[in-house]
């Protein structure tokens, strides 16, 4: 079936207003927020309902017509973003809480509804959806599960994998799987909603969610505490959940790397410290009481500094401190626009391995590259570090990533830790799973979208006749 004829189908099905042929779309649907390779879709189609997605999908497989996702457009590893031919199906109109449900503390939500929006109408019952992270005002609750999101209070809720009850998701040939469970205990055979959590929209694409609520935690206390170093970072963390255990929310830990650049080149970024060091840490803690909250930080850090584990702490006193604390760590958005071009790195390496692989990387780059920049931070709790590595020549980018990957590799680290695999971490993926796991992706892969048009070339290569295994050796 021709282009013309797919799109005037699609438009017969849903209505002519849900087609937009790219002329029209304009640039919004060409990339995501990697800015990589943008493209242009051959049309957008925006569903307003499942039954909507339904006839997209069931016209689409009729004609073998590749399609890509897309939620906020947010994402970091180029997976919504469009490559050549293909259809691009963005989840905006699906947006919408369904139900509250304040017993049974659970939201009731469509997949393209913005997060900042599921945080306050559980804000507004009293209660909390913590899954937070800086894009949290275009990212959607669709693409958040796809991709399985992390964000800053990991540490303590876990990743969205842990606050998804149940789902729906369309497969690639129309079939509706509604999974939407709203318990916490269900061993009814096989919990099929993983399948769509973290497989960044290659198996399904998610049209509602239950999500898992909270209480809402009233006190928070925040602190930036600096350090002479590594040993002393992961010594205070230990610290923090005795001392905070169950009301530690971040602990995010920025090297001077990092921490010296953004002060120095984010003019509006002033650090609580006047000298410069090692390490800085930002700790947070939630809490339902205020005192206890306070009392339970001051003491942290005072057992800190007796055991010489910190040489300075400066604790928030209002919310503007708060949100100056935290414009340092989130300084990362601004560094991006700083240092183009530049590798971004969103990997996982175990606690006692990470002073090993950033002295290797260190030195490999630096050998390689006398004027190599490198800042680090990363969500020291979760195993996850962020690196932005920079030569100043786009040319060097590639060598850049083989250097901090075959690292990541040999400390047995992940190459993707919370951002996804999408397109630019695709070829690298075979340093993080070995090929039995990799060979089983392909399996689950034939058996729900076997002429492979949903979301092709993500996380997996796009299948070949020769067998498209091989490209996951790292030449894409
Ligand atoms: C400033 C900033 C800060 C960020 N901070 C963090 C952070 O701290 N932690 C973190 O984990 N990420 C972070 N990200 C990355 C990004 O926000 C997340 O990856 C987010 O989950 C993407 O959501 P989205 O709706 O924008 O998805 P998109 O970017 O639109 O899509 C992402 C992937 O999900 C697929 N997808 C989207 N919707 C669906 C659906 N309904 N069904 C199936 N597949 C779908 C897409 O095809 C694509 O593969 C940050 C990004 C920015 C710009």
């Amino acid at each position: 079936m021709s282009g013309d004829a797919i799109i005037a189908r699609l438009r017969a099905a849903i209505g002519t207003d849900q087609v937009l042929e790219p002329a029209v779309a304009g640039d919004r649907y060409r990339a995501d927020f990697s800015g990589a390779n943008p493209c242009s879709p051959r049309a957008v189609v925006r569903p307003t309902s499942t039954t909507d997605l339904v006839q997209i999908m069931r016209i689409c497989s009729a004609a073998a017509q590749p399609v890509v996702v897309q939620g906020g457009l947010t994402g970091l590893a180029g997976g919504a973003t469009p490559q050549p031919g293909e259809i691009a199906i963005s989840m905006e109109r699906m947006s919408g809480i369904e139900n509250m449900d304040a017993d049974s503390m659970t939201a009731t939500v469509l997949a393209g509804t913005p997060l900042e929006t599921v945080q306050r109408a559980a804000a507004a019952e009293g209660l909390m959806f913590p899954l937070d992270l800086g894009a949290r005002g275009s990212c959607t609750i669709g693409g958040t599960i796809a991709t399985n999101a992390g964000g800053n209070q990991v540490i303590r809720f876990g990743m969205m994998r842990n606050l998804v009850l149940g789902l729906e998701a369309v497969l690639a040939d129309g079939t509706v799987v509604t999974s939407m469970n709203r318990m916490l205990k269900n061993n009814a055979g096989y919990d099929l909603k993983q399948l769509f959590i973290g497989t960044e929209g290659t198996l399904g694409i998610v049209t509602r969610a239950v999500l898992r609520l909270w209480p809402r935690q009233d006190s928070r206390v925040t602190a930036m505490v600096a350090l002479q170093g590594f040993a002393q970072a992961v010594a205070l963390l230990r610290l923090a959940q005795q001392h905070l255990s169950g009301s530690l929310s971040a602990f995010e830990a920025m090297w001077a790397s990092y921490y010296d650049f953004v002060i120095a080149n984010i003019p509006s970024l002033r650090s609580p410290f006047d000298a410069s060091h090692p390490m800085t840490v930002l700790i947070e803690a939630e809490a339902a009481d205020d005192a206890a909250n306070h009392a339970a930080m001051e003491r942290l850090l005072e057992e800190a500094l007796e055991q010489g584990l910190i040489v300075d702490a400066a604790i928030a006193q209002s919310e503007r401190d708060v949100s100056r604390f935290w414009a340092i760590r989130d300084g990362i958005g601004e560094v991006r626009r700083l240092i183009k071009p530049h590798c971004s790195f969103d990997i996982s390496i175990a606690i006692s391995a990470m002073p090993g692989f950033l002295e290797r990387v260190d030195g490999e780059l630096a050998a390689a590259f006398p004027a190599v920049r490198t800042l680090v931070f990363g969500h020291l709790g979760d195993n996850n570090l962020h690196l932005a590595v920079t030569t100043g020549h786009a040319d060097d980018l590639p060598r850049l990533n083989d250097i901090v990957f075959a690292a990541t590799a040999d400390a047995a680290g992940s190459v993707a830790a919370e951002h996804g695999v999408g397109v630019l971490r695709r070829p690298y993926l075979h340093h993080a799973r070995n090929q039995v796991e990799i060979d089983l992706m392909w399996r689950l892969k034939a058996a729900l979208d076997p002429q492979g048009i949903l979301n092709t070339g993500r996380v997996l290569p796009a299948a070949t006749a020769e067998g498209a295994a091989i490209d996951c050796q790292g030449n894409s």
